[in-house]
């Protein structure tokens, strides 16, 4: 069920009692207001005093002066010019005034507080645009949005021959649809009021001003209050009790009209116009104002509402349209479409003949559904006139109901099939359910939603709802890329629960006006109930925004949106003007979300080309984070990070400056704590940048995360070639500094060289994030696992987190640097490993084998010297070399190999260890471009270096590294652990090493 979100235009007044003055503070719907004073001698420049003279004096009240803010004024005709100035329709009275909530002093409950305010000097000259409102004092309730029919109750009657002149309107009196489906009126006395309200939910209920406190009591004592409550009360006075108690005590989640009962045929007429104006769709102020005028006979203070500004909103007939339309389209998902035949065809002798049987016959029920979708899509409300609302919702109305019971038959039919977990499986493994995106525009004067055609443009600043729902592809999609088969979609099993996904839209260039997180849930079998969001057209040109679909925080798809956006929506082109594309996939069909394992936090980063700008998209459970980050300043942080790491590589003769294997229990040198402390202040600066710019909740997160260890951080790269230093985030709090002091210690984590070497589970350190301190543990890629994901376009697959073993080919060495470090490599592993190891043979082609699946190995380790010079007789640009003078690693190779014989299809989908090795600070790019191109055909994980470093730190990453992935480590796990030995025995080269693929990716034993 979906809560409406409010966007009209409201004011809020409150009195207040304080220093002897009475001071009217104001707040409005856009955040802004004007806040009281502290202290008596200061009331501040906000604030002046106003003419008191000829208001309605609350009895007993000495003169105090009212103070009102300076610019009262000036805010109310800008929230006045913020409304439409005309409002269509035969009922309509020119403007949609501006509500104003008025609350009074807690000390004088009971005076007419809105009468007082209508007096204001500043206020008075507005009244024909503005409607006063009581604001009901109780915490307002989020109720589930309005749906068809209208309930309305008559206690005693009085009440009942009040609404006399409404039901003889020949619309409602002569149609037994509307009678049933769109509005109900029925008559009870006031004994029976509490049974009928308990028995049955009414949206109205009319009652007599001697009733009303037991209506009152018996509305706040009815179970599930947001479910069963009356949404509005009606009162009809004869002044026998006082509308200020009954406001006092009206609980939440319902508004009170009171009603001076001026004679039965003034209240009839009054009663007629206001309820044909909510079936006008307007919010309660507007329909009380708009009565009043026509009717006439009342004054201001004969009829007072009692709302908020959500209860203002409880009976819009455009919410009863938006649910309608809603079930429809769920109930559209579910069994109505869909090609049968042809799903039929593709599962193959995965369904036998009887099943076939079942599911075409329980299928033969779906015309109603289809009969419900196809007249609520094709509907055209205009909420001017009932004929043109409340008689064709009704009617709508009377066909889902249909279409509901056809659903419950369908289900009942195929209930012996829901128990078969052969069935069941079938299904889903050949089900095909997508992601599928619409945008519906907002049409302000008519309240309604048309869908966007993908071949109009947007319009700037116009208001647009995004729908995202999982299923089947909707009339309306925008997606473009391959077209998925129209699969029925079953109900889903009794009892099954399905998934909670979490669907979030960064927004970018939009304006988003609802929540940036909505829950989505994914039933097993059948397509999800649709969310939506809210959202502003910019006013630039292009547009786009991106949307990921997320489990637990791991990011099972992305897609972006990319909008042309002009004055209108008119263009005369051939090609799509909107449109969403998925680039990112680690799902194919839904099926294997429990294999995708929780993390920490989700980080996307995107690329705006436009602006030259990225985009930070961070993501921990209902917490979000979207900031832009310009080219320079990434290029910058990372260009120190690496500089950082070439000179702890290299002392100046071109020597290691620290010992691959420092010696048991030697003390980490001072060079060695220079080095961390540099990176930890770059670190620090970087979490810094990220905390600053977060909202209070995504604080809140990134200090869970601060606080924890051992979780799993996922960065999606939308732009493959994007990199930034994440691994080396720090998030303890660093010492301050102090001129001429001597430079702070720094903790290894608690973790000693020789404890490292002996154990590498070793004891922490008591160090937090609330310690100023340099600690090891503070950075993101010693405590945590930093995963990277690449997103490299529309490929619907299930993430590779297992790589299989290959019996023909285990461990595979293409070892191009012989020395002595590579040579205890191999040895190493040989001793430990025996016939899963073997080497690369000479005059063998490394990509002949990769791309035969019987010869390709579970792991592969390429160790070589990174080549940049110009060599005769070699291949130009960069390359690694695999075997010396006759074999190289080059991305535009393994590119060629692709686009020659096609993606690695069946497992093994080798784990790569891309080790480069050499003396010089080499271009990184030729890394990257290698990974990108690995992970592009289907490689499970790229392990690879930031910078080159000498063969021996590689050969003994290479040994540790693949020893422990063959005895089953999660690659994350084994990469922490490596790093966590190394830097813990006093050598900072840990931040070398990184990784594309899952932190959670292993080798099957
Ligand atoms: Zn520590």
């Amino acid at each position: 069920m979906m809560e409406i979100q409010m966007l009209d235009h409201w004011v809020r007044l409150s009195v207040r009692l304080l220093f002897d003055i009475l001071w009217v503070s104001y707040e409005d719907d856009t955040g802004t207001h004007r806040e009281l004073p502290s202290h008596a001698d200061s009331p501040g420049a906000d604030y002046s005093a106003t003419s008191s003279t000829l208001l309605p004096w609350p009895a007993g009240l000495p003169p105090y002066p009212i103070y009102v803010p300076q610019d009262l004024e000036t805010l109310l005709q800008q929230a006045v010019a913020s409304l439409p100035s005309f409002r269509p329709g035969p009922h309509a009275i020119g403007s949609v005034p501006l509500p104003i909530f008025v609350e009074g002093p807690a000390e004088l409950p009971h005076h007419p507080w809105a009468t007082l305010v209508e007096q204001l000097p500043q206020i008075a000259p507005y009244l024909p645009r503005l409607q006063t409102v009581y604001l009901t004092p109780k915490k307002p309730i989020a109720r589930p949005a309005f749906r068809l029919p209208l309930r309305v109750l008559a206690v005693g009657g009085r009440c009942d021959a009040a609404l006399e002149y409404m039901k003889s309107a020949d619309w409602y009196a002569n149609d037994p649809v509307v009678k049933t489906h769109g509005l109900q009126f029925e008559t009870v006395e006031p004994q029976q009021m509490a049974k009928a309200l308990r028995a049955e939910m009414r949206e109205v209920v009319m009652i007599e001003d001697t009733e009303v406190a037991d209506l009152l009591k018996a509305a706040s004592r009815l179970p599930q209050p947001v479910l069963t409550r009356p949404r509005l009360v009606i009162v009809l006075s004869t002044g026998v009790s006082q509308p200020s108690t009954a406001r006092l005590n009206l609980p939440p989640g319902m508004a009170l009209l009171w009603i001076k009962d001026g004679g039965l045929s003034a209240v009839e007429s009054f009663i007629k116009e206001f309820l044909y104006n909510l079936i006008h769709n307007y919010p309660l102020h507007e329909a009380l104002k708009a009565a009043a005028q026509s009717v006439k006979v009342f004054s201001p203070s004969e009829l007072q509402l009692f709302a908020n500004p959500q209860s203002n909103h409880y009976l819009r007939l455009s919410d009863a349209l938006t649910q309608l339309q809603q079930e429809t389209l769920t109930l559209n998902q579910t069994v109505a479409r869909g090609n049968l035949e042809a799903f039929f065809r593709r599962m193959g002798k995965d369904v036998s003949q009887k099943t076939r049987t079942i599911v075409a016959e329980a299928l033969e029920e779906r015309e109603a559904i289809q009969q419900a979708a196809t007249v609520t899509r094709e509907i055209n409300i205009e909420f001017g006139q009932e004929t043109t609302s409340l008689v064709p919702l009704a009617y709508a109305e009377a066909l889902v109901s249909k279409a509901r019971a056809s659903q419950q038959k369908i289900r009942a039919r195929l209930s012996p099939l829901m128990n078969s977990t052969a069935f069941l499986d079938a299904v889903e493994k050949h089900q095909a359910r997508r992601v599928d995106v619409a945008l519906e525009r907002l049409i302000p004067e008519a309240m309604t939603y048309t869908a966007v055609a993908p071949k109009r443009r947007l319009v700037k600043g116009a208001r647009y709802r995004l729908r995202v729902h999982i299923g089947l592809p909707s009339e309306d999609s925008l997606m473009i890329g391959e077209t998925p088969p129209l699969d029925p979609l079953l109900p889903e099993p009794e009892g099954d629960k399905g998934h909670t996904l979490d669907v979030v839209v960064f927004e970018k260039d939009f304006t988003l006006l609802s929540p940036r997180v909505q829950n989505l849930q994914l039933p097993r079998l059948r397509g999800s109930e649709p969310v939506y969001f809210e959202l502003v057209a910019p006013q630039r040109d292009t547009a786009e925004l991106r949307i990921g679909i997320y489990h637990r925080n791991h990011l099972l798809q992305s897609f972006l949106l990319e909008a042309q956006v002009g004055a209108d929506e008119w263009i005369d082109s051939p090609s799509p003007q909107v449109t969403v594309r998925l680039n990112f996939s680690r799902t194919a069909r839904f099926t294997n979300l429990p294999s995708l394992t929780p993390r920490a936090l989700s980080i996307g980063v995107n690329q705006n080309p436009a602006t030259n700008e990225h985009a930070f998209m961070l993501k921990r459970d209902s917490d979000t984070l979207l900031f832009p980050v310009t080219e320079k300043i990434i290029a910058d942080q990372q260009e120190t990070f690496r500089k950082l790491l070439r000179e702890a590589t290299t002392d100046a003769q071109g020597n290691p400056r620290f010992p691959t294997y420092p010696a048991a229990g030697t003390p980490p040198s001072e060079e060695f704590n220079q080095v961390i402390r540099e990176l930890a202040d770059l670190g620090g600066a970087l979490h810094h940048a990220l905390f600053v710019r977060a909202d209070k909740k995504m604080q809140k997160a990134l200090r869970e995360i601060a606080a924890i260890t051992d979780d799993i951080i996922q960065i999606v790269r939308h732009d493959p070639n994007f990199a930034y230093p994440w691994p080396v985030i720090y998030d303890f709090q660093l010492p301050t500094k102090i001129a001429g002091a001597p430079a702070p210690p720094v903790c290894l984590g608690g973790v000693d060289a020789a404890a490292a070497a002996a154990n590498a589970n070793a004891q922490h350190c008591s160090h937090g994030p609330k310690d100023k301190v340099y600690c090891l543990k503070g950075f993101w890629g010693l405590r945590h696992q930093v995963e990277q994901l690449l997103a490299l376009g529309d490929n619907l697959e299930d993430a590779v987190v297992k790589v299989e073993r290959n019996p023909q080919a285990g461990i595979c060495l293409a070892v191009g640097e012989k020395d002595e470090h590579t040579q205890k490599m191999t040895d190493e592993l040989r001793n430990k490993l025996g016939a899963a190891v073997f080497e690369l043979k000479q005059q063998e082609d490394l990509l002949d084998r990769l791309w035969k699946p019987a010869e390709r190995p579970a792991i592969l380790v390429t160790l070589g010297h990174l080549e940049t010079n110009q060599i005769a007789g070699e291949p130009e640009g960069p390359r690694i070399v695999i075997q010396p003078k006759q074999q190289w690693l080059q991305a535009q190779e393994i590119t060629n190999r692709q686009i020659a014989d096609g993606d690695w299809e069946q497992q093994p989908n080798t784990l790569i260890l891309l080790m480069a090795c050499g003396s010089a600070a080499t271009d990184i790019a030729t890394l990257n471009d290698l990974s990108t191109a690995f992970t592009s055909t289907r490689a499970a994980a790229i392990v690879g270096t930031e910078c080159v470093v000498f063969s021996r730190l590689v050969a003994r990453f290479a040994e540790e590294v693949t020893l422990d992935l063959w005895n089953g480590m999660p690659l994350g796990q084994a990469v922490k652990q490596f790093n966590r030995r190394l830097t813990g025995a006093g050598n900072p080269l840990a931040f070398v090493f990184n990784y594309l693929g899952a932190a959670d990716l292993q080798v099957a034993l």
